[in-house]
């Protein structure tokens, strides 16, 4: 659907408004691709990046990292997809100030672009545990592909890494440093991996599988120094112990990188406030990803993220009728030979039940919580064939209360029944 604006900008009538874009990664290249498919002549598009590179897919970083995929497997949009669109791309290069009076941003090159809209997609940063050493040499994060080349670069003439953390980045870097052919040992702050995504049940499973691949695990470690001179040495704990350590990669969360919409007077809580239409308190500007907070939540994943997309692409265009609306998310773990699979709310309440199934000799283990005959949540580990179909019973709130006894048992053999 065409508006009649992007009819007249298209036949040359009027000019082209100007959209500058700020952040040229996931969330932000996406809006940009949604904007295309309804409103392609409408504006006058410019990005810029902070990173040098066209646009890539940051997921695929993990593959990248334990060497499955390479980095040209992983780009989206090359620069040659930019400018057969007509968008100006400034990679690296990356905005220093946004002046909203004026409507000009300015980067760190001096390049001033004006904007009738303005759209932030400057994502999250990695949260550094603020312990002395943390700035040494040979202690990185896992952000993006200059990230990777570090840690490659660290396994060719290094022995030792540890991450800090035990999430789903922590755990995809270390299999990926360790696939690298580097001794790896994954810190965590809690008893349990992946706390935000499985149960201590699923948790524990995976650890002895991860284990039995040769990581190593410092569990409930509180870090409390990083030592070394001109590069870390090793890592040291409140305990007093301490593990060798040549390369230390920080996955203990992000932290929405919001400085820069801050400095400009856009209302910011934890994140860049934005309303169901991924409008910002300043109706000239839109906000998508991870910098963002809608109705109290932040964002780690992409599921939503697209949404979004959509949602600010479409009011972008002119063709504003769309609202964006939170969902469930389902996680996965990108460590090849580890099956598991968590969605929705896999802790439930007091109003609700849990099934479990546990086959400790195929490794097999199925949680599924219940919530007034709906499924709300699911932890699957060593058989996740049916996790897309719990996932859509949690979309689709299907009652299944019928299937109750079966439901543990899978898709194929509830729907024999039915
Ligand atoms: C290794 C890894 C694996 C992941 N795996 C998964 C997964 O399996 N599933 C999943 O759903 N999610 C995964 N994620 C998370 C997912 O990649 C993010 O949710 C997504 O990339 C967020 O998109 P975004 O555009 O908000 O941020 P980003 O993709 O980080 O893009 C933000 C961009 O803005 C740029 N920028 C920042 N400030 C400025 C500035 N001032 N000027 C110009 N540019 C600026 C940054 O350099 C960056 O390129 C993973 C993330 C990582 C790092």
């Amino acid at each position: 659907m065409k508006t009649e604006y992007a009819v007249a900008a298209a036949a040359g009538v009027v000019a082209r408004q100007r959209l500058v874009v700020i952040g040229n990664g996931m969330a932000g290249m996406r809006t940009v691709e949604e904007l295309l498919k309804i409103a392609p002549e409408l504006y006058e598009i410019t990005v810029f990046g902070a990173e040098p590179h066209g646009n890539y897919n940051r997921i695929l970083l993990s593959p990248v990292l334990a060497g499955e995929k390479s980095m040209d497997d992983i780009i989206i949009n090359t620069r040659e997809w930019y400018a057969a669109n007509g968008i100006t791309l400034h990679a690296g290069d990356a905005v220093v100030e946004i002046d909203r009076a004026r409507r000009i941003v300015r980067s760190e090159k001096g390049v001033e672009a004006r904007y009738d809209r303005l759209l932030i997609a400057t994502g999250s940063n990695p949260f550094v545990i603020p312990v002395p050493g943390s700035n040494l040499p040979g202690v990185i994060a896992f952000r993006d592909i200059q990230d990777v080349e570090s840690m490659l670069n660290a396994a060719r003439d290094h022995r030792h890494a540890v991450i800090i953390g035990g999430g789903l980045l922590g755990l995809e870097a270390a299999n990926g440093l360790q696939r690298q052919g580097m001794s790896v040992t994954v810190v965590h702050a809690s008893d349990s991996l992946m706390d935000r995504q499985l149960d201590a049940s699923a948790s524990a499973l995976l650890k002895r599988s991860l284990e039995a691949k040769g990581l190593r695990f410092a569990m409930a470690a509180q870090t409390t120094e990083i030592v070394g001179d001109d590069r870390v040495r090793a890592v040291r704990f409140a305990d007093g112990t301490q593990i060798d350590a040549d390369l230390v990669v920080m996955t203990a969360g992000v932290r929405p990188n919001i400085a820069l919409a801050k400095a400009a007077g856009l209302y910011c809580e934890r994140a860049i406030v934005v309303d169901d239409t991924l409008q910002t308190f300043d109706p000239r500007v839109y906000a998508v990803g991870e910098c963002v907070q809608h109705r109290s939540a932040t964002f780690g994943l992409v599921a939503p993220i697209w949404d979004q997309a959509r949602v600010a692409g479409a009011h972008l265009a002119g063709a504003g009728h769309r609202r964006y609306v939170q969902r469930a998310t389902a996680t996965k773990l990108k460590v090849t030979g580890v099956d598991l699979y968590s969605a929705g709310d896999f802790v439930g309440g007091d109003d609700s039940e849990d099934l479990v199934l546990r086959d400790p000799r195929r490794g097999v283990y199925k949680r599924v919580v219940l919530q007034a005959g709906r499924v709300i949540g699911a932890v699957l580990y060593g058989d996740v064939k049916d996790g897309a179909w719990y996932f859509d019973l949690i979309q689709s709130r299907t009652d299944v209360s019928h299937l109750r006894g079966r439901l543990l048992f899978g898709k194929t053999l509830c729907e024999a029944g039915a």
